[in-house]
């Protein structure tokens, strides 16, 4: 049998989610994301950190928070019609799909990563815009963009 090539395989996905959260726990405490944290972010997710830098200059995070519950879903802007629909662990996008949830290429897609960094950021250096909703209105939110991301994904 042939080693492992890549380092992080060297921990279990969980391990690895784990240390991914403990990073992005370091960002909200210093408030920015400093060279160190993004040298951790590549050891774990260097397939996405590009892409997912490009979202948190470029696109919409929108984050929805249900009152008062304090539940949250995030929809981040897509190419395709619909944006990408996020809840903890669950990205509606194709990549999230194949190389995250079916296999276990990747830790997290691009989408996952900009919104946990996002989420870490001080609210004036994220894109993130916050919507509160009450917890009847979240739901229907919710249910409504699932549809979508249900539909997009079949065509
Ligand atoms: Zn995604």
């Amino acid at each position: 049998m042939q080693a492992e090539s890549s380092s992080a395989r060297l921990h279990s996905n969980a391990d690895a989610l784990r240390t991914l959260r403990s990073v992005c726990a370091a960002i909200r405490e210093t408030g920015e994301l400093t060279i160190e944290h993004t040298k951790l972010l590549h050891f774990f997710c260097a397939d996405v950190l590009v892409t997912a830098t490009d979202i948190l200059d470029h696109k919409s995070i929108k984050r929805i928070v249900a009152q008062p519950s304090r539940r949250e879903f995030y929809l981040v802007d897509s190419a395709a019609r619909h944006p990408h629909l996020l809840l903890p662990g669950f990205c509606s996008c194709q990549a999230y799909l194949h190389k995250v949830a079916m296999r276990s290429e990747s830790l997290v897609c691009k989408h996952e990563l900009a919104v946990m960094v996002a989420a870490a950021l001080p609210a004036g250096r994220s894109r993130v815009e916050t919507t509160e909703l009450a917890d009847d209105e979240w739901a229907k939110e919710l249910q409504l963009a699932l549809k979508l991301a249900a539909l997009h994904s079949e065509g």
